[in-house]
């Protein structure tokens, strides 16, 4: 006869912010199903809803509130944990039955909270965690956080209070977990942190033994580690990295993405060009040499594609600022870039800055900034036409009621999921989400590619 066991707890998990709170999430739902919990998609039937909350920008704590708010009202059950876990009383006073509040990174307070609101049930079956831990991103890619915190005290950013200074991780405990994950069918890793290069100054980078090498808590070796891991057919795992300061170190990681060691893409957060503004932001490795650097970086490795983020109208940029700005854009040609109207953020140091950018020119400057980047990118794609590119995969459309052929949506090696631009693929008979393809470019617009596939990826 069957054994019975009672029906496992069940959690739902709203998942709000960076990519940095989806791996937390990750983490939190990976332990939860160790511990027999079953994972619930919707509010109804759910014993207890986890929220995890962002607290960077104002209208992120409005959102994370209303997140709240609305699993209160569908559920009623709600523990609230992540960034804006900080402001307890804030959430309390707003939300008195929220059943317990946890910050960032309390991965076991969370967990134990979740524990008192609804014991886990004994037997369950508790060893079914697939190799790799329960993921929130699809299978073939993956998140992999290599520190918690910054050094830095950037006068827009309020992260260094929130998460406190640089905790790198081992490099031991990181190259092992992105084999876990590649073994477990990752075949793209996202390297994330608040400042990539900065890894391993807090530990003064220290050497671990991996499969017989030293090798040190340092960006270059990670870089290097990372470039040996292969897929099971045989492949190299795209790796991306997030977060990168223009230090000089980074010069070393270019040569490896031009043997395909990489994947050759650098997603730098610049903020600004013009010197005194980015002195007025406090921006780490803010030097004048970043623009030759980046065209020697496009000497070594051509398809390099760099995306960055702006903010425009930060207190003090006047109009020559901001033309020093878009004429540096036109020089560094940058791939992909995402821009924002400054926001004082409750707790940062540039709230106190004197010269506020009056509303409507800071709107102004938004448009010039996103005309100038859209017009750049849309030339970058247009040259990308007749080119036959690897793709990867990310979803595969229903066959077409006319004529049953199917469509897929994928990313270039200048595309980070979610963030940049995708390749639209027609004709994609038997192609699955995590497949790389050789894809022969065929059509452009501002941000997409248009494609059809041409031979397997080897
Ligand atoms: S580098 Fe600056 S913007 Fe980035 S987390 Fe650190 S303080 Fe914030």
């Amino acid at each position: 006869m069957a054994t019975t066991f009672p029906p496992a707890p069940k959690v739902g998990m709203v998942s709000l912010g960076c990519p940095k709170a989806l791996v937390d999430s990750e983490r939190i739902l990976t332990k939860l199903r160790s511990d027999g919990y079953q994972m619930s998609p919707d509010y109804a039937g759910t014993d207890v809803v986890l929220v995890n909350t962002c607290g960077f920008l104002d209208s992120a704590k409005e959102e994370s509130l209303e997140a709240i708010g609305e699993a209160i009202a569908e559920n009623g059950r709600v523990i609230v944990t992540g960034c804006m876990g900080n402001e307890a009383e804030l959430i309390r006073a707003r939300f008195p039955s929220v059943l317990a509040i946890t910050g960032a990174h309390q991965y076991e307070d969370v967990v134990n909270a979740v524990h008192e609101a609804s014991p886990p049930v004994p037997n369950a079956f508790v060893d079914l965690v697939p190799e790799g831990g329960l993921k929130l991103t699809p299978r073939h890619y993956s998140y992999l956080k290599i520190s918690e915190g910054c050094n830095h005290r950037c006068a827009f950013c309020i992260i260094p209070s929130l998460r406190g200074d640089l905790v790198s991780r081992r490099i031991d405990a990181v190259l092992r977990e992105a084999e876990k994950l590649v073994a477990a069918g990752t075949k793209e890793l996202l390297i994330i942190s608040q400042d990539t290069s900065a890894y391993g100054v807090d530990t003064r980078h220290e050497t671990r033994n991996w499969k017989g090498r030293e090798v040190r808590a340092h960006m270059t070796d990670m870089a290097r580690e990372l470039g040996q891991l292969r897929t099971a057919e045989g492949q190299t795992p795209w790796v991306r990295l997030h977060y990168v300061y223009p230090y000089p170190h980074v010069d070393h990681v270019i040569p490896l993405m031009a043997e395909g060691l990489l994947t050759p893409y650098l997603d730098i957060p610049f903020q600004h060009a013009a010197p005194n503004v980015l002195k007025r932001m406090k921006r780490p490795a803010n030097e004048a040499k970043v623009l030759e650097r980046v065209k020697n970086w496009r000497t070594i490795c051509p398809d390099i594609a760099i995306r960055s983020s702006f903010v425009v109208g930060f207190p003090g940029e006047t109009e020559a600022d901001f033309q020093y700005l878009l004429d540096w854009l036109d020089e560094a040609q940058l791939d992909r870039v995402g821009a924002f109207r400054f926001e004082p953020v409750e707790g940062a140091a540039a709230n106190a800055l004197p010269d506020p950018v009056p509303e409507e020119v800071k709107e102004e400057r938004y448009q010039r900034i996103m005309e100038k980047t859209a017009a750049i990118s849309a030339a970058k794609l247009q040259a990308k036409i007749g080119r036959i590119l690897p793709v990867i995969v990310d979803e595969v459309g229903e066959p077409d009621e006319d004529d049953g052929s199917v469509g897929a949506t994928a990313r270039s090696q200048a595309d980070a999921p979610e963030i940049d631009g995708n390749v639209f693929l027609r004709d994609t008979s038997g192609l699955q989400p995590g497949d790389i393809v050789y894809t022969e470019i065929e059509d452009a617009d501002e941000h997409d590619l248009f494609g059809v596939p041409v031979q397997e990826y080897r």
